[in-house]
């Protein structure tokens, strides 16, 4: 028996991790959930699933009387004695502590929460390489890498091939783009996710994302990931080897799978979930080169990757301030690149070497965000 802790139990992944978890009581406990402020689901899935630890975020959000509340209860999850794996489902960098706590723990972290590694890809491995923890990736593309690398040694690897979907603007005039609206933007063609990573997977800053999250996960320079646009989200992403083979991982876009596999790799589960894949039906599968000019947040966030140091934190923080002013209706689609750009040029190039440098140089790209919104409002 596996005792799961899910962070962030009432999004997207972990509302989906508890589905599959369901379907394999006999493999997995659920020993801990926390959220942030959704109570009336937290408590429905505490009565349903009777972890042992229940944490809320929220001070206020009215629960039980035996939930762990504020920030902290995420470590606390991430570290307890009757966890084995902690599947981090929490959005935004505020994942950063408890990836470090479980893998400082020693426990296996099946990571959706990819802005852990983009804020602190270092302080990850360290303590990944202290704790004797193991992190396998939730995130669709990443999972299919390593499906793909199937344990191949990274200097067999030529490069991989990262896709995207293209988001909702896939053929839209950059012009157009810059002034697109909030339900234009939350209208992702093949994916059903959170705000903001929906959010990101227009502006495309998720592929950026997910460039450095690849770089750190499997150890491989800037140079040797590319991203291909496919619109059907089929191909999760390829791997091509030395000797010029590819390799790549198919499936109907649906997080249960790389959510099971996380859990389970290498091994796999019998899983009657997911359904049986149709290449007729799939098909006909596209790919088209990446539109940098019209989507100018993936290059400055591979930029940030390639200039290491605080800028993927700078990149990261500026990213999700200026995606919660865009969901606010206070900044334009337009703004969140132009933000990300502004706050990288005034901080990219802060120090890094601490969790305290890092968190700093979170703090200090958010405040730039909004000082720089509060200047042109003036
Ligand atoms: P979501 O917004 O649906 O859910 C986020 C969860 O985190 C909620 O349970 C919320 O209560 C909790 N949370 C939010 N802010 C918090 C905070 N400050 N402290 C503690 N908990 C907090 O998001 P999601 O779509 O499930 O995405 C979660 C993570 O998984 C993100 O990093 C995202 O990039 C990644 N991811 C998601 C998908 C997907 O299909 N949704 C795919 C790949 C990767
Ligand atoms: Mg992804």
């Amino acid at each position: 028996m596996q005792r799961v802790a899910i962070l962030g139990s009432t999004g997207s992944i972990g509302t989906t991790a508890l589905r599959v978890l369901a379907r394999h009581a006999d493999r997995f406990q659920v020993a801990a959930l926390t959220a942030n402020s959704n109570a009336a689901l937290l408590r429905e899935q505490a009565s349903q699933f009777r972890p042992a630890f229940v944490g809320c975020v929220d001070q206020s959000a009215e629960g039980a009387g035996d939930w762990q509340r504020g920030s902290q209860c995420l470590v606390e999850a991430a570290s307890r004695e009757d966890v084995d794996i902690v599947l981090n489902a929490v959005v935004g960098a505020a994942g950063l502590d408890a990836t470090l706590a479980a893998l400082a723990a020693g426990k296996r972290v099946a990571l959706a929460n990819k802005e852990s590694l983009v804020v602190g890809g270092e302080l990850v491995e360290r303590a990944r390489a202290q704790g004797g923890g193991t992190l396998v990736p939730v995130d669709s593309e990443h999972s299919a890498i390593l499906q793909c690398l199937a344990g191949r040694a990274p200097h067999e690897v030529r490069r991989v091939v990262l896709t995207a979907s293209g988001g909702p603007f896939r053929e839209w005039s950059a012009a157009r783009i810059a002034s697109a609206t909030r339900e234009d933007a939350l209208r992702h063609p093949t994916w059903s996710m959170g705000r903001k990573i929906t959010i990101d997977s227009a502006t495309l800053a998720n592929k950026a994302l997910e460039v450095i999250e690849a770089h750190y996960l499997f150890g491989l320079s800037y140079d040797q990931v590319q991203v291909v646009v496919h619109p059907q989200s089929i191909v999760h992403s390829f791997v091509e080897f030395i000797d010029g083979s590819v390799v790549a991982q198919l499936g109907v876009p649906s997080m249960e799978l790389p959510i099971l596999y996380a859990l389970t790799h290498p091994d796999r589960l019998e899983d009657s979930g997911v359904p049986s894949f149709d290449p007729v039906a799939a098909s006909p599968l596209t790919f088209e080169p990446v539109r940098l000019d019209a989507f100018p947040a993936l290059a400055l966030g591979i930029g940030a990757g390639r200039s290491g140091g605080a800028a993927p934190a700078v990149f990261n923080a500026a990213n999700e301030q200026a995606v919660a002013l865009f969901l606010e209706g206070r900044i334009g689609f337009g703004g969140i690149a132009e933000a990300i750009g502004s706050a990288l040029a005034a901080l990219g190039g802060g120090a890094h070497d601490t969790r305290e440098q890092l968190l700093a140089a979170d703090a200090a790209a958010r405040r730039h965000v909004r000082e720089q919104l509060e200047a042109t409002a003036c």
